[in-house]
């Protein structure tokens, strides 16, 4: 099933509380990411003297039940220090589905959202990650603000094969000279974000030089010329949105980024081989441009 799911926070660091969120959501197990809005700055609604509001709207796809997801949510919730006080209150955060791909009524949970329609700062990040989405707005005062994981203009950078095949026991499939001078033309000057098995496939297994190196890697490692950040929600809080930020690999690296991706490389090379490691589906991309050469081509994505 898809989902769509509102974000609202409107006290503490707001725009940390939802990048938290939206991470904590995608490691429920079962739950694909696929997509997230900007960050709108809203007035509250219904109680008005209170905070303004950071919203935000992200789509997942899963097999969980409903009820199973709701709880999932109220649990993230809580985690993120939710306190249920009064209704439309203040609140750290508030994650509710706002539509699935049919309806759901019962005691604990309506879908679509019972005031989804009257809300537009439900709506408009809705809108923005579900452009076909029928609805109209009612003029609420609505101020996109930069600090969205979108924001950090996250692009992947990858080669392979055929069948999106990326590795073969630890080891790129492909050393084609075009590609590496096109990933050192695309890269340097701005920042590259790569994981440890990624780092052992650099030139000395040492980070690349005249670019901003970020290593990914739960392990807490030491190593030189590389800035080192343990998950993902602590990688937004050191990336600078003003930046190009160049996602190079590996597998779990693309798979855990690509939701954030603004922008996808992909040289395809024109065989297929025998790979261990995929890049993820670019389902949720529009193909913009293909450069052909002998023997494989360039191709740009984008949302
Ligand atoms: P509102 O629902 O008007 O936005 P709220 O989000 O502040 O208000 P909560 O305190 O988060 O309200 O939730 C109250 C109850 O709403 C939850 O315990 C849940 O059972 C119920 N609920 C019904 N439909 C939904 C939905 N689509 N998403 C999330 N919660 C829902
Ligand atoms: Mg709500
Ligand atoms: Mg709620």
């Amino acid at each position: 099933m898809i989902y769509y799911i509102g974000l609202g926070s409107n006290l503490g660091e707001r725009e940390k509380i939802l990048r938290r969120a939206i991470e904590r959501v995608k490691k429920i197990p079962a739950v694909k990411l696929l997509r997230v809005s900007s960050f709108y700055e809203t007035e509250p609604w219904g109680v008005t003297n209170q905070p303004k509001f950071l919203n935000a709207a992200m789509k997942i796809s899963t097999e969980l039940e409903p009820l199973n997801l709701l709880d999932e949510l109220q649990r993230i919730e809580t985690e993120l220090g939710r306190i249920r006080r009064e209704r439309w209150g203040a609140r750290t955060i508030d994650l509710d589905i706002l539509l699935a791909d049919r309806e759901i009524s019962c005691e604990r949970l309506t879908v679509p959202h019972k005031l989804l329609f009257e809300r537009d700062f439900a709506l408009v990040p809705l809108k923005e990650i579900f452009p076909s989405f029928n609805c109209k707005f009612h003029g609420e005062k609505i101020l996109r603000v930069k600090s969205s994981p979108v924001d950090f203009d996250l692009k992947l950078v990858a080669c392979v094969d055929k069948n999106f095949g990326l590795g073969l026991n630890g080891q790129l499939l492909f050393r084609i000279p075009e590609d590496l001078k096109n990933f050192r033309a695309l890269t340097l000057g701005h920042t590259i974000i790569f994981g440890r098995k990624t780092l052992a496939t650099f030139p000395n297994q040492s980070p690349l030089d005249g670019r901003r190196n970020i290593l990914l890697s739960r392990t807490p490692l030491k190593v030189s010329g590389a800035e080192v950040v343990g998950d993902v929600e602590n990688l937004f809080d050191v990336l600078d949105v003003a930046e190009k930020n160049f996602v190079v690999g590996g597998s779990e690296i693309f798979r855990e980024l690509i939701p954030y991706a603004t922008e996808i490389f992909l040289t395809v090379v024109d065989a297929e081989t025998q790979a261990d490691v995929f890049f993820p589906s670019v389902d949720e991309f529009i193909l913009r441009d293909v450069k052909t050469f002998d023997g494989f081509e360039f191709r740009r994505y984008t949302r």
